[in-house]
């Protein structure tokens, strides 16, 4: 596959150095993710389709950094497709209509084709795409090289379903991972490992922290998170909870909404 990165130009507290997104050039000129629109992104995209349609954008999920520029994309190519997987409530903030995809879908790119791969957790709709030819999949947020993903417990995140989603494609064992957010991949295994150990590690703290009298997120956060910037610091409560509601589902921890403590 011809992949070439297109910054999407956004840095921030939440999306690092910005997004990526990638034109997967061929037959069927199709872009992996639409950023937030930003002009240097639609620029930096023109400049690499240079005289080529854009065929189609396949969209990794909803969330805003990742679909926010459908709209001003199609603006400028009025003649593209986009492809999700429906998150309805989420879904209505952009105006373009999108073609649902499910998993195990193939979707023609390229010159080749990509498998749709549901992996939820960090959003319900969240899909990673799987170039079969070569093993190199379009990871989206599943993981953060040197970093972790947040899971927003109050907006459709669950841990639960993250921990399975990386479980799985540690199991497909792909060659190499494109991320949303970061540098590539080229030891997928390792990175994937990484991820589920971090997850284990916290889960581990919030238990102690549960266990020394911590009763609310706010208190696990203060423990847990030393030296948090306080930006960050609603994303790390959001964490917390998506650990907590596990905890409770797994029956090893009970809680009235608003409080914790360990069955
Ligand atoms: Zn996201």
């Amino acid at each position: 596959m011809d992949i070439t990165l297109v910054p999407g130009f956004n840095p921030g507290p939440y999306t690092g150095a910005g997004n990526n997104t990638y034109v997967i050039s061929g037959e069927i000129p199709t872009l992996v993710d639409a950023a937030t629109g930003k002009a240097a992104h639609l620029t930096a995209l023109a400049e690499t389709l240079a005289s080529t349609r854009l065929a189609q954008v396949l969209v990794t999920h909803a969330h805003p950094d990742h679909a926010d520029g459908c709209d001003p994309i199609a603006e400028r190519w009025p003649d593209t497709a986009f492809r999700k997987m429906p998150w309805p409530e989420r879904d209505r903030l952009q105006s373009v209509e999108c073609v649902p995809i499910e998993d195990g879908d193939r979707i023609p790119a390229g010159d080749g084709t990509l498998l749709v791969v549901h992996t939820p957790g960090h959003a319900p709709d969240h899909l990673c795409f799987l170039d079969e030819a070569t093993g190199t999949l379009f990871s989206a947020d599943l993981v953060v090289p040197g970093s972790s993903v947040v899971i927003p417990a109050s907006r459709g995140g669950s841990l639960a379903q993250y921990l399975a989603s990386l479980r799985r494609v540690l199991a497909l064992a792909p060659a190499r991972m494109l991320p949303a957010h970061g540098r590539a991949i080229d030891d997928p295994g390792a990175v994937l490992s990484q991820h589920l150990e971090h997850r284990q590690r916290r889960e581990d703290q919030i238990v102690a922290a549960l266990h020394a009298g911590d009763r609310r997120p706010e208190a696990v956060v203060d423990r847990v998170y030393e030296g948090l910037d306080p930006g960050l610091k609603r994303m790390a409560q959001e964490s917390v909870v998506a650990h907590l509601v596990k905890l409770e589902e797994e029956g090893r921890a009970r809680s009235d909404g608003e409080e914790w403590e360990l069955s």
